[in-house]
């Protein structure tokens, strides 16, 4: 039995690692956390999706008081900005529309009820997508956990990690200050015994979980995992990031993500200020021209430096290696275009309580590990691939060079099957279900040239009938919105 687990880094994956392992396997496993105040968390990382309400829930979070002490709102959409045509505006919504049958798609019975469709009536039946375009939230969604408008949280990472630490501490996570400055490694079996650090303090564990950030301290520094490049794929490699003030007192409901000429900027509304930032191509933009490109879009006074950043997308080719599990940035980094790098930490933290070593089973373990860490990176970049490849702008040549390139087979293969029927099937390890890939296809005019036959039935009355219906659902709905800054008032009171 693996008796003690060491988690090195201090930064948002370190202490969700901590706190879900202590909270899960803590009665039998000694969880200590080793940070350094010498090194800066990478300090960014505002927006997630759904499932960290099911991580919060797990961990006994009370809502109220993360939602007070991270300064976090409610998250029900992504609004993309000129990622089709110049002009195109869409939602990726956390919500679905119509409903789903066993047999055939919502867009295909939909498209097949009207002699005049276009794609945007697919989003009328979707309540996210109703509460978006007012800009509003159900009063009383916060706290549901059946709302009828699935949301995740804007927040500020940092507090977040702060927040976590005090619940791990109470839970019995000890935390040591420390730079590491020499990882022992042993030579016949190749497993990390122990860490030494500035402070001449001596830690040693069963399990490393590597959360020291892009730098992979442990699974590349000490162990020399190499690392796979996703950059013919995904060419953006910096980030300017920058606050402001919110210069309204509402609080939109979603995210705005806004294609630049060579790149494209996020907007993301906390309680008490917007976080805002540029991610580009460095072969294609310099920073200079990338603060000024950022700096035009602003719509208040920003309250920060620019914070520059560089990073490299892709994964290393082991993210569990001998005894030593990479999580977070050690692991690997996806653009945050669809809020996924927490979500994947989190996932590799069930995965890891799943797989949970015995002294007898290592090699097996990590293999499994391995294979669903990887697919599952790779089918989120294939989601983030497919936002920039079908890109209709034609104003540079780096939005030329990605409706161009070689993409994935995987999503080639998913393109074909949807371009020639309209059909899409869900991979199990894709947090992207079909709701998501419908919306970001349809939003930049990709539409199927057929449509699956068993949808004629949706001339049907009772099809009529059920559309009726959820208009219907809409009005009452319309009647419960409010601001987002009152509902939050309300709640927090
Ligand atoms: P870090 O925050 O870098 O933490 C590393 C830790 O390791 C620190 O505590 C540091 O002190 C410690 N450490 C390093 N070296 C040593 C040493 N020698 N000794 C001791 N300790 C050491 N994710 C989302 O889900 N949504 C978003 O909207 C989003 N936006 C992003 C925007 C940008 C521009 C970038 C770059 C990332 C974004 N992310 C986002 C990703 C997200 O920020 C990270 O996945 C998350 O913060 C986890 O970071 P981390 O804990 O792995 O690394």
């Amino acid at each position: 039995m693996y008796k003690k687990v060491v988690v090195v880094g201090g930064g948002t994956a370190g202490w969700m690692s901590a706190a879900l392992l202590k909270k899960l396997l803590g009665l039998k496993v000694d969880v200590e956390v080793v940070e350094s105040d010498k090194v800066k968390t990478i300090g960014v990382g505002e927006a997630t999706i759904p499932p960290i309400r099911i991580l919060n829930n797990v961990l006994g979070i009370n809502e109220k008081e993360f939602l007070v002490e991270t300064k976090a709102t409610l998250k029900l959409a992504i609004r993309f900005d000129g990622w089709g045509k110049m002009n195109d505006s869409y939602f990726h919504t956390f919500g679905e529309s119509g409903f789903t049958s066993a047999f055939a798609n919502f867009y295909s019975y939909l498209r097949s009820a009207s002699d005049d469709f276009d794609s945007s009536q697919y989003w009328q039946y979707d309540a996210n997508y109703f509460c978006c375009t007012k800009g509003l939230v159900p009063k009383d969604c916060i706290g549901s956990s059946n709302s009828e408008t699935p949301y995740a949280y804007h927040f500020d990472s940092t507090l977040y990690g702060a927040f976590l630490r005090k619940h791990s501490e109470k839970m019995g996570v000890v935390r040591t200050e420390g730079f590491v400055k020499e990882i022992q490694v042993c030579k016949q079996s190749g497993v990390i015994e122990q860490l030494i650090l500035e402070n001449e303090k001596v830690v040693s564990g069963d399990l490393f979980v590597d959360c020291s950030g892009q730098r992979g301290l442990l699974i590349k520094g000490a162990l020399g995992v190499e690392f796979d490049d996703w950059h013919e794929f995904l060419p953006c490699d910096r980030a300017i990031a920058i606050q402001t003030n919110n210069p309204s007192q509402d609080i939109l409901p979603y995210t705005i993500s806004s294609a630049k000429a060579n790149g494209w900027t996020w907007r993301i509304p906390l309680q008490h200020r917007v976080g805002n930032g540029i991610v580009y191509s460095s072969a294609h933009m310099s920073s200079e021209d990338a603060i000024t490109s950022l700096m035009s879009g602003l719509d208040a006074n920003p309250i920060t430096e620019p914070n520059e950043i560089s990073f490299t997308t892709g994964i290393v080719r082991q993210p569990w290696h001998k005894n030593v599990v990479a999580v977070g940035l050690s692991c690997g980094f996806l653009e945050p275009l669809e809020s996924t790098s927490i979500y994947l930490i989190q996932s590799a933290l069930v995965r890891l309580i799943k797989l949970f070593p015995n002294l007898n089973n290592m090699t097996a373990v990590a293999d499994e590990f391995n294979r669903q860490t990887i697919k599952e990176f790779e089918l989120v970049r294939d989601f983030i691939v497919l936002h920039y490849h079908a890109n209709q702008r034609g104003d540079s040549d780096f939005w030329k060079d990605l409706n161009s390139m070689n993409i994935p087979d995987r999503l080639s293969m998913k393109l074909e099957l949807f371009q020639s029927s309209g059909l899409l099937f869900d991979d199990q390890l894709d947090i992207f279900r079909e709701a998501s890939w419908m919306q970001v296809l349809l939003g930049q005019n990709i539409t199927p040239n057929e449509i699956h036959p068993i949808s004629k039935m949706a001339n049907d009355a009772s099809f009529k009938q059920r559309l009726a219906q959820i208009q219907n659902k809409h009005q009452l709905l319309e009647q419960r919105l409010v601001s987002q800054r009152s509902a939050l008032e309300e709640f927090l009171q």
